[in-house]
């Protein structure tokens, strides 16, 4: 229960830590324990609008800003997220659950972020031509888009609002971040080392809440663009809602990735990285692998492979730096909800080859271990909806060409990995399974801070995606200058001192 001494998280606003004005609030837990660790408040309208306020008088300011001034804020910021390396992934650990080194690894990719938006003064460059027609000249040039909005979800407590605001500002956007309303302690603690970095007041803003919050921003007339990552459906809300009202929207969603596995792999490397993929962050990964298809005769032996190794994991409580191989689900309600599925999945007619309900656990956490469900078929719950918890669900393909029928009948489209000695297999896989991101031999394919994000279908919801390149493009709107200059006025036609070899 939540108690007197558990404090509230702040916003930010305008450069100054303050209390909400709401009474309206939620609860953050440690996962491990299920214990409250902190209360969030949620923002009404009249707070959202003061922060938006705030990062729209910011704008002319902070955007006129030279970009290599800019640029240098990032280096400081990056300097002082890798002094607090430490701090930051027990603070993940403590309000996701996830292990430690999962949490270490996480912050890493978001600092990568970070490094990538150092690089903005090279990245923003326009592009020009001279004389496309006669004495005509053309340029392109990059400006920042305004007031951005980030929404992010629970499971990347850190790394995912990295994904966004460290280019948004950099690029010369002024930016509120909505962090998950389960997890927003990492994400305060990274905004006061980016003030600490020396970023202007009102550049970077953070609010807390729920759904008014974000349908706040999602209408809020001065805010031009909105990044957001989070389950498909409100991916898609929000991307209709923020186009509706004129907004620009990169919108992530949920997934359901499969892993082929050829008969010619090396099973032991093929299964070891199937429960990485499967169970690593507790399978609370956009990128977790979430079917295994084993092609041809080889799916009992995969089976059983994969079924030993995560009966092997040790799972618990992730306090302390604890050796757990695997932590706990984010909320009790969540951890009922992935149950609710085994179910489902054995009343549809699958069987449970791992049960991770039989373990015993010494904690109140949010626990459960891996599970492998066998013999899903296409029109299964199981086959169709993103789970989000250690559960590996196998679909048995007799041929390559059925493994990839599986991915078209796929309603998600981030990743797909293949597990094969064979090029050929490896390339047929690449050029037409129905997904953005593509693994051969490697188990989650996630892209780093200098390569995009591709998801498909349902699994993004947008044009220009998150990371790398495309970022840049999202971030800013360009503006085309044609030029000619005509030679001096009727005086100085004549006057040698304005000839050139041209003239
Ligand atoms: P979620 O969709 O419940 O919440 C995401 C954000 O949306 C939160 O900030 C939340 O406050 C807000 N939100 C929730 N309900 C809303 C509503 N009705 N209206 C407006 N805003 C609302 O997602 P989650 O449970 O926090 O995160 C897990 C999901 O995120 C999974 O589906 C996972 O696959 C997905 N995800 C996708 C990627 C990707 O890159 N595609 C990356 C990480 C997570």
């Amino acid at each position: 229960m939540p108690s007197d001494s558990v404090a509230t998280v702040k916003m930010l606003c305008n450069g100054t830590w303050t209390a909400a004005a709401s009474d309206r609030g939620g609860e953050v837990f440690n996962p491990s324990t299920g214990e409250v660790i902190a209360r969030v408040p949620f923002a009404g309208r009249d707070e959202v609008d003061r922060v938006v306020q705030s990062a729209a008088d910011a704008l002319p300011g902070w955007s006129e800003t030279p970009v290599v001034e800019r640029a240098q804020i990032m280096f400081r910021f990056r300097e002082l997220a890798k002094a607090h390396f430490d701090e930051l992934a027990e603070t993940t650990t403590r309000e996701h659950g996830k292990t430690l080194a999962e949490a270490r690894a996480s912050i890493q990719r978001g600092i990568e972020m970070i490094e990538f938006a150092c690089g903005i003064p090279s990245l923003m460059m326009g592009q020009s031509l001279e004389n496309i027609a006669r004495d005509v000249d053309c340029e392109t040039i990059r400006h920042p888009v305004g007031v951005c909005v980030g929404i992010t979800p629970f499971n990347f407590p850190a790394m995912v609002p990295l994904w966004m605001y460290p280019v948004a500002i950099t690029c010369g956007n002024t930016f509120v971040l909505k962090p998950s309303e389960k997890v927003p302690l990492s994400a305060v603690r990274l905004g006061e080392l980016l003030m600490e970095a020396g970023l202007p007041d009102g550049v970077f803003n953070i609010v807390h809440g729920d759904k008014a919050c974000v349908d706040a921003l999602l209408e809020h007339p001065l805010v031009r663009a909105i990044s957001f990552v989070g389950s498909t459906d409100i991916a898609q809300y929000i991307y209709e809602t923020g186009t509706r009202n004129g907004k620009r929207v990169q919108a992530a969603g949920g997934a359901k990735n499969h892993l082929i596995i050829m008969p010619d792999a090396d099973l032991d490397q093929a299964s070891a990285a199937l429960a990485a993929s499967a169970y690593g962050c507790a399978g609370e990964r956009c990128m977790a692998g979430s079917v295994a298809v084993p092609v041809g005769e080889i799916g009992d032996d995969l089976v059983g492979k994969v079924s030993e190794r995560g009966a092997a994991m040790k799972v618990g409580s992730t306090v302390g730096g604890s050796d757990v191989d695997m932590g706990p689900l984010i909320t009790r309600a969540h951890l009922e909800r992935v149950t609710g599925y085994l179910d489902v999945a054995t009343q549809e007619g699958a069987t449970l080859a791992l049960d991770g309900r039989q373990r015993e656990f010494d904690s109140d956490g949010f626990l459960i271990g891996p599970c492998v469900i066998d013999r899903v078929q296409p029109e299964m719950r199981v086959a169709r909806e993103e789970i989000f918890g250690p559960v590996l669900s196998v679909m048995r393909a007799g041929t390559l060409d059925e493994a990839l029928n599986i991915g078209r009948q796929c309603p998600y489209g981030n990743g797909a990995s293949i597990f094969t000695r064979s090029g050929w297999a490896a390339r047929a896989f690449k050029r037409h399974f129905n997904a953005g991101m593509i693994g051969i031999n490697v188990g989650v394919p996630a892209p780093m801070a200098w390569f995009p994000f591709t998801g498909w279908n349902r699994s993004f919801f947008g044009d220009l995606h998150i990371q790398g390149t495309e970022s840049i493009q999202f971030y800013t709107q360009q503006k085309m200058t044609m030029t000619r200059w005509f030679e001096s006025g009727q005086d100085t036609h004549h006057d040698p001192i304005w000839k050139t070899r041209k003239g």
